[in-house]
């Protein structure tokens, strides 16, 4: 839910993302730093009136002395997924075309884009100024898809809290476990790492 509301003195510490860890009441609270809030609900797709939503930030905040303006709501799902190729012919994938990795761990996903489309860029203004052969444009998806691989795995390799909820574990500041009973991804990320770069 994407709301506006006066709450920068929460900001004067340095904090810009709050967790909500409530009963009955989960998820994040973050601000674009214009006066415009957005509060996530984790695994949550019930339909709300206006009215419902402002309580619910109201609850969240904790708090009753504050005008709340409701923007607009929108459903995201945490789904990660990477595209078997990244070219056909003349089409190439980019971003979360090629890619979805969820925000929610490490927040990977834009950079991860961003990355790919700096990579295929200079390649295509080679190849169309005819400074390099059509061949560079294979080296796109070898570099690149082994890079999404490996944010996939860092992703769900972190025990963050929503981790722990889908666990039914606690949810709030829990100490790491021992390595040993952290998920082995040893074979995975590191042999993705070592697939070669061009
Ligand atoms: C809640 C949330 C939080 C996030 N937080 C982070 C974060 O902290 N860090 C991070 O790195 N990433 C984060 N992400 C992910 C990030 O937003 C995306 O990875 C990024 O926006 C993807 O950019 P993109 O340009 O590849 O795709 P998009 O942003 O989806 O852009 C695709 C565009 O193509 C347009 N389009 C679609 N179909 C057509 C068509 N047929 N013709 C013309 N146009 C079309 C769409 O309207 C859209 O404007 C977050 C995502 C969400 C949902």
């Amino acid at each position: 839910m994407l709301f506006r509301a006066p709450l920068e003195q929460y900001l004067e510490t340095g904090f810009g993302q709050f967790v909500i860890d409530q009963p009955g009441l989960g998820g994040g609270l973050t601000t674009y730093g214009d006066g415009r809030w957005a509060l996530f609900l984790t695994g949550d797709d019930t339909e709300r009136d206006e009215d419902t939503l402002r309580e619910m930030v109201l609850r969240a905040i904790g708090r009753r002395d504050i005008d709340v303006e409701v923007i607009t709501t929108g459903r995201w799902e945490v789904t990660a997924s990477i595209a078997e190729r990244y070219s056909e012919g003349r089409v190439f994938l980019a971003g979360d075309a090629a890619h979805t990795l969820p925000p929610n761990r490490g927040g990977y996903s834009a950079n991860t884009g961003i990355e790919d489309a700096h990579n295929l860029a200079w390649k295509l203004a080679a190849v169309l100024a005819g400074d390099s052969a059509p061949a560079l444009l294979a080296t796109y998806e070898a570099e690149r898809r082994p890079i999404a691989w490996l944010c996939h795995d860092q992703i769900f390799a972190h025990n963050d809290g929503l981790r722990r909820r889908e666990q039914g574990g606690p949810t709030v500041a829990a100490p790491l476990p021992p390595s040993a009973a952290m998920p082995d991804i040893s074979e995975t990320s590191a042999s993705r790492a070592r697939a070669p770069l061009y």
